[in-house]
């Protein structure tokens, strides 16, 4: 493939990255100081005041986060987690890493997030926590899951820049909520994550675990319960720092793309497009994911997108069905079947904050010309 194809190929995803990105990472080079630096609290301070939390600890990852939110709610071993079944694989990940049990209850069908009343159903007297995920940065019925009155973590890995159904920033509402710093997400710090936490100290235990369980008032080798290495170091602050500057482009870019997609595959009979907010819902736009017709194979639409030169890709599989949840808590098809349909038929088109109409036309001409309509 010559340069210039390669150049404008449409990616999948791509994150924004520039001269203060570039600035703040050789700042940090020059300094010699590379974790546990003064950039480390700055972000946690920046990036709180954005969600409205009182608090943040950043961690390595996503899934970092979420493992440590689940302890500081007090998840331990034979406990259940109630949660979605169609997310990424961390979100069921995190309760087994405390060998707690995922439990798993079906999805709305519009929204695509957990349903509070299939939750409410699944709930037992060993359920110790509830963790809904923002599905697609679309916030999640939190009032009617804090009516069910269990502890409740926020799998917001997707929903940088939401506003729930009460208007308040996603992170904002008190418990506490895990963000994603991934390359694809809203922000990216390449690898990376946030706690957003209402309390000093669910902070302390957060920033105590992740750095081996050592409390702060602590010598350097000496730790008073058991922790992970679960950093980020001071380059991926910096990383975020400069992409938190940025933010509100970022996002207004995202809704941009979505608004353009939205328009011209509006009409495409039986395909289906994201839920639209409602009152005083705002979607913190993450990715374009639809879903296809009853009709159409979509194996078959993937390929032949592919050929047209349009990247997709099947997204989320549910995953109760993948392999480790099937051999490992006996899970089979059948269970949850709204998830299960949305799962057959969801694809996940091209999507970034810089992407042009010209693509997103490009994208979604070759869409309507696989499906033939
Ligand atoms: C991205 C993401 C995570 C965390 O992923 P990491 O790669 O660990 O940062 C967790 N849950 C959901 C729903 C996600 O999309």
């Amino acid at each position: 493939m010559s340069v210039r194809a390669v150049r404008d190929a449409i990616s999948l995803a791509r994150p924004v990255l520039g001269e203060a990105e570039e600035r703040r990472v050789l700042e940090v080079l020059r300094s010699g100081r590379l974790s546990l630096g003064p950039l480390l609290g700055e972000f946690e301070r920046a990036f709180a005041g954005k969600v409205g939390a009182a608090h943040a600890s950043a961690v390595s990852s996503g899934t970092a986060g979420l493992h440590l939110a689940l302890r500081a709610v007090g998840v331990k071993e034979g406990d259940e987690v109630v949660t979605t079944p169609l997310s990424f694989v961390a979100s069921a990940n995190v309760a087994v890493y405390e060998r707690a049990r995922p439990v798993f209850a079906d999805i709305d069908p519009v929204t695509l997030n957990l349903d509070p009343e299939a939750a409410a159903a699944a709930v037992t007297d060993r359920a110790t926590a509830l963790l809904p995920v923002h599905l697609f940065g679309y916030p999640a019925d939190l009032a009617a899951f804090e009516r069910i009155g269990l502890p409740i973590v926020e799998d917001a890995c997707e929903a940088l820049g939401a506003n729930d159904a009460d208007g308040i920033p996603v992170g904002g509402r008190g418990h506490p909520a895990v963000f994603g710093f991934y390359a694809n997400k809203q922000l990216t710090t390449g690898e990376g994550g946030m706690v957003a936490v209402a309390d000093s100290a669910a902070k302390e235990r957060i920033d105590s675990e992740r750095n081996q369980g050592r409390a702060p008032d602590m010598d350097w080798l000496d730790h008073d319960r058991l922790g992970f290495n679960y950093r980020l170091s001071e380059v991926a602050c910096a990383l975020g720092l400069a992409q938190l500057e940025r933010l509100d482009d970022l996002l207004s870019g995202r809704a941009r793309v979505a608004e353009t997609y939205r328009q011209m595959l509006r009409g495409v009979e039986g395909l289906e497009l994201p839920c639209e907010d409602t009152g005083r819902i705002r979607r913190g736009w993450f990715v374009f994911v639809v879903q296809l017709p009853r009709d159409v194979e979509r194996d078959v639409t993937v390929r032949a997108l592919s050929e047209r030169g349009v990247p997709s890709k099947p997204y989320f599989p549910a995953v109760h069905l993948m392999t480790y949840y099937r051999e490992q808590f006996g899970h089979r098809e059948g269970e949850f079947p709204v998830c299960e349909d949305v799962a057959a038929r969801s694809i996940a088109l091209p999507f970034f904050p810089e992407m042009r109409e010209g693509q997103v036309e490009q994208v979604a001409e070759a869409l309507r010309e696989v499906l033939g309509r």
